[in-house]
């Protein structure tokens, strides 16, 4: 099954077409898409008994995030072996994670504001919870993961990095729209093989990453089982499993985002996403913040 938000309303897609979801159940489910992950068993179920009659054309420009108010959105960094070796670091022994603030999502479709600073992108599968996962082991992982859905960590890296160390990724990673999310929700039974999806970032026509989530050193059902091990995951939480190599800011030359730059995402069995971005007048936040006079 493929799920989308269009138009703010929860939407499954089949044969080419978009099922509106509240009508197609007769108010059954509502069509607000954040609202379903609650039920998703109960959705999966009546929705294989659904047909695409009825159904209206996909619209790209109505595409929202398919999941547009996720509780909790966890980020894992360097979880590719290519990617821990261009960033200079060592194997983690651990899940690396940090946070992106859930006000920082974003549409397949959005443009986005560039904050200036050193905007990058990162390419991530991102799995999407859809049962309550409180200390899973690794071999029930897959069975707390609602879908899967194409993601991009955009990063300011200066922001990202900036500060006494350990620096805090958060707020450099969270930025309005920076984890844009879409075009779809596929469930893991629709792919292939769902722990093997090609990833890829296209910038202004170039390839700047590609790569498939088998190379991942943390995968998906360890990440549930680690996380939820530490707190309990939530029915429409969502893990970005982390980027491969590829990124602009370790490159040589740099090669970050500007605002004349279409960044084009890619997931196999999932779709596309294409942003652009516009300027602002605001100066960068690193460059107004000021510390109490008290301390001058
Ligand atoms: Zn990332």
């Amino acid at each position: 099954m493929r799920v989308a938000n269009q138009s703010g309303r929860l939407t499954i897609v089949a044969d080419g077409v978009a099922v509106d979801v509240e009508q197609a159940s007769g108010c059954r489910f509502s069509p607000d898409p954040q609202h379903i992950f609650d039920r998703w068993d109960e959705f999966t179920a009546w929705a294989a008994t659904v047909d695409s009659t009825g159904g209206v054309p996909v619209v790209e420009s109505e595409l929202g995030a398919p999941v547009p108010r996720p509780g909790q959105i966890f980020a894992v960094g360097v979880n590719y072996a290519d990617h821990v070796e261009e960033s200079g670091l060592t194997l983690p022994d651990a899940p690396f994670v940090f946070t992106k603030f859930p006000a920082s999502i974003a549409g397949p479709y959005d443009t986005i504001e560039h904050p200036g600073g050193s905007v990058d992108f990162e390419v991530e599968l991102v799995a999407v919870i859809g049962k309550e996962a409180r200390n899973v082991p690794v071999s029930q992982g897959w069975d707390h993961v609602a879908g899967l859905t194409l993601g991009q960590d955009l990063s300011e890296r200066d922001l990202q990095l900036s500060g006494p160390p350990p620096q805090q990724f958060n707020l450099g990673k969270s930025f309005a729209g920076f984890a844009p999310i879409g075009p779809v929700l596929v469930t893991p039974d629709e792919f292939d093989d769902r722990d093997d999806v090609e990833v890829s970032t296209i910038l202004s026509g170039e390839l700047m990453q590609n790569s498939r989530t088998r190379h991942l050193i943390f995968p998906i059902p360890v990440l549930v089982a680690y996380l939820s091990s530490i707190l309990p995951l939530r029915p429409g939480d969502l893990i970005f499993t982390g980027t491969p190599s590829g990124i602009g800011f370790t490159r040589d030359p740099k090669r970050l985002i500007g605002v004349d730059d279409e960044l084009v995402s890619r997931a196999e069995g999932i779709g596309e996403m294409r942003h652009r971005f516009t300027a602002t007048d605001r100066p960068h936040p690193l460059t107004t913040v000021s510390r109490s006079t008290n301390h001058v």
